[in-house]
């Protein structure tokens, strides 16, 4: 486990991941230069992961000065790393204002996702999970998203790939639309880090208007839906802010961008010891669910501080929970905890973090 201790950077440059290629070309011809320049910038930071100008050797060395004074390559710093023995890891990100946020690789066979945040904390409040313990503070723009996929791609462990990104950090990401998108755009387009559509996926409690603003997008993005509870009453007591908005309005939503977009939802039920994991509630999820393609991602609770009373269910209990949604014909599979080992739970290390700062 590694902390580090380094000054926040606020040296109200423009971020190149703020830009897409055609501003950034807009605002070097303005500045007098030529227009392939741009192109020249953006390859080296997406593509070849340069992290300063004086490491653009094909741009003049006035140039690169010039750019240095400008723009900021990164403004996240790595405040933290805890590694995973699977090759799976998690980082605590100062931003440019000194709120902290964190991302996660998930580690699999060589290639691997990298799971990004949305929010500086999140208005939600979930019983089970860290990161709304504090509430929201702020959106992050669209070049914080961007650049915790550089920061975790500056980090793989040899031989490793980044294949995936997913939004399923802290923070609600529809609740972030604008921003998301414009991250989604930067991350998908070829010329920025290039990661085809359906290896994107956005995670939400489920607003419906957001899920079709996204269908809306016509792009084939991957899109999870926590629901975590198989009726209204039982996801009021679990996610307080997100069960505002009735299962069945999210159902018709998932269906929407099911048929528009082709792709199968998946629906994420994190299992709690005695609250959601009995059988009635599998009988109750499989009915809910079979109307359309789509499949249960089951996630045994990764204990938190936030709520020390709540326990993962048994392993007995979740296989009972997985073999009878599969027995009523629910596609369904059991996420493995990875990251566990280093104390790697939604909004562990942010907390952490803060606590350190507050002593
Ligand atoms: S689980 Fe997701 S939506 Fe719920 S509080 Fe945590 S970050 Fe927010």
């Amino acid at each position: 486990m590694l902390f580090y201790r380094q000054k926040t950077v606020n040296n109200n440059k423009l971020p190149i991941a703020s830009l897409t290629l055609s501003q950034l070309r807009a605002a070097l011809v303005a500045a007098g230069q030529r227009p392939f320049v741009a192109k020249q910038i953006f390859e080296a930071v997406y593509a070849r992961n340069v992290r300063s100008f004086d490491e653009m050797t094909n741009l003049s060395a006035a140039l690169r000065r010039d750019l240095a004074a400008r723009y900021s390559l990164r403004t996240l710093e790595v405040a933290g790393k805890f590694d995973s023995p699977d090759g799976s890891f998690k980082l605590a990100l100062r931003l440019a204002d000194g709120q902290s946020i964190e991302s996660a690789f998930l580690a699999t066979a060589d290639h691997g996702t990298v799971c990004v945040s949305s929010q500086v904390g999140c208005a939600m409040g979930c019983l089970f999970c860290a990161s709304g313990e504090k509430g929201l503070v702020r959106n992050l723009a669209a070049f914080e998203m961007v650049e915790q996929v550089l920061a975790a791609r500056d980090h793989l462990p040899p031989g490793r790939r980044l294949s995936h990104v997913t939004f399923m950090g802290i923070g609600e990401p529809l609740a972030n639309f604008d921003n998301l998108t414009r991250a989604l755009d930067l991350i998908h387009t070829p010329e920025g880090l290039n990661i085809g559509a359906r290896r994107l996926s956005i995670s939400t409690c489920g607003t419906p208007q957001g899920i079709r603003r996204l269908a809306d997008l016509g792009r084939q993005y991957h899109l999870a839906i926590s629901l975590h509870a198989p009726n209204d009453a039982l996801r009021r007591q679990l996610m307080p802010a997100a069960a505002r908005t009735p299962i069945a309005e999210i159902m018709a939503a998932a269906e929407d961008y099911c048929r528009r977009t082709t792709r199968k939802i998946v629906f994420e039920y994190v299992l709690i010891r005695g609250l959601n994991d009995q059988p009635a509630h599998a009988r109750e999820l499989a009915a809910l669910v079979g109307g359309f393609p789509s499949m249960v991602n089951l996630i045994p609770l990764n204990p938190v501080s936030a709520c020390p009373n709540l326990e993962p269910s048994a392993p007995a209990a979740v296989e009972r929970f997985r073999a009878a949604l599969e027995k009523s014909g629910v596609e369904v599979c059991v996420r493995r905890r990875k990251g566990a080992e280093v104390d790697a739970a939604c909004g562990q290390l942010r907390a952490r973090l803060d606590a350190d700062e507050d002593e």
